[in-house]
């Protein structure tokens, strides 16, 4: 089975996980621009993060037969900041109108400030105005207020349902989440209590219409194959095929293709690569052999 991940910072992952990922069938991935634990002080560093996930980490993850595509954001916790955020939301329009750019996001409720509001909607303007779904990040904290407070702001501004990917679900929020139209994305984490397990309940649940499973593994304690071991467990659990790969693969595809930049042509053949190629000059090798082949010779099964 093929799988996409649509919410992985790769940013902070290791190539072991790359070679992983591409061997347990991933064959496309969403980074969302995030904050990155150590809080930014100034714009540069933002505008050097965005040219990251638009630039170097597409190279780097082609480099394991892996098709790249990010999310353009400023993230709830650093909105907090605002003179920097007023900043970071100038810089945005830029980086929005990338190739690989299939989303705004990941916007959102961090505490549910004042501050985090005003850019939160500045953000679903943009949205509207340059034609891109949104990936919206729920609150951990005051996780049923945050997303029913999200959806009621995304339809006082007139935003369609189906632009808009809700994440970081549980059995509290996905009901409302999904008869309000959305999409609803559940993150699985290891060793917590939204793990696999939970995931195959949700599916027997709900169905699977509109659902999504995603890692969002980052630099915290995370895996990025939790996409491929879910579909795993959900198979050995009962659930159709069918039901497996919409939830994780094809409703994803469905949601963020609406962007106009991501399609199944990108990587169908399989993703070519050549760890001969230089970006900027700099290659992911440190004196091995470059390889060379298609995602599609590495899948196994
Ligand atoms: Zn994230």
């Amino acid at each position: 089975m093929k799988f996409i991940d649509p919410h992985v910072h790769m940013t902070s992952r290791t190539t072991d996980d790359y070679e992983a990922m591409s061997k347990a069938g991933i064959v496309a991935l969403i980074e969302p621009a995030f904050w990155l634990g150590q809080p930014r002080t100034e714009v540069g560093s933002f505008k050097d993060y965005y040219s990251s996930i638009v630039g170097w980490e597409p190279f780097r993850s082609s480099q394991f037969g892996i098709k790249h595509y990010c999310t353009i954001g400023l993230n709830s916790k650093e909105a907090n900041n605002v003179p920097l955020a007023e900043k970071v939301m100038e810089l945005l329009p830029l980086y929005a109108l990338k190739d690989n750019v299939v989303a705004i996001g990941e916007i959102g409720y961090d505490d549910q400030t004042e501050a985090e509001d005003r850019f939160f909607r500045a953000q679903i303007e943009l949205a509207k105005e340059v034609g891109l779904p949104i990936m919206i990040h729920t609150p951990h904290r005051d996780k049923k207020k945050g997303t029913l407070k999200s959806m009621d702001v995304l339809e006082e501004h007139g935003m369609d349902p189906k632009m808009v990917v809700i994440d970081h679900n549980n059995e509290e929020t996905a009901k409302e989440v999904l008869d309000r139209g959305y999409w609803a994305a559940f993150t699985i984490y290891p060793r917590t209590k939204m793990g696999s397990e939970r995931m195959v309940e949700v599916v027997k649940t709900y169905g699977s219409e509109r659902i999504i499973v995603d890692s969002s593994a980052d630099w915290g304690v995370s895996d990025p194959l939790a996409v491929p071991k879910t579909a795993k467990l959900m198979l050995e659990n009962g659930i159709s095929k069918e039901d497996v790969h919409l939830t994780t693969y094809k409703n994803a595809l469905t949601a963020y293709s609406q962007s106009g930049n991501m399609k199944e042509s990108d990587w169908d053949s399989g993703v070519s690569y050549d760890q001969s190629v230089l970006y900027g000059g700099n290659s992911v090798l440190r004196g091995q052999d470059p390889k060379k082949g298609s995602s599609s010779d590495i899948i196994e099964n």
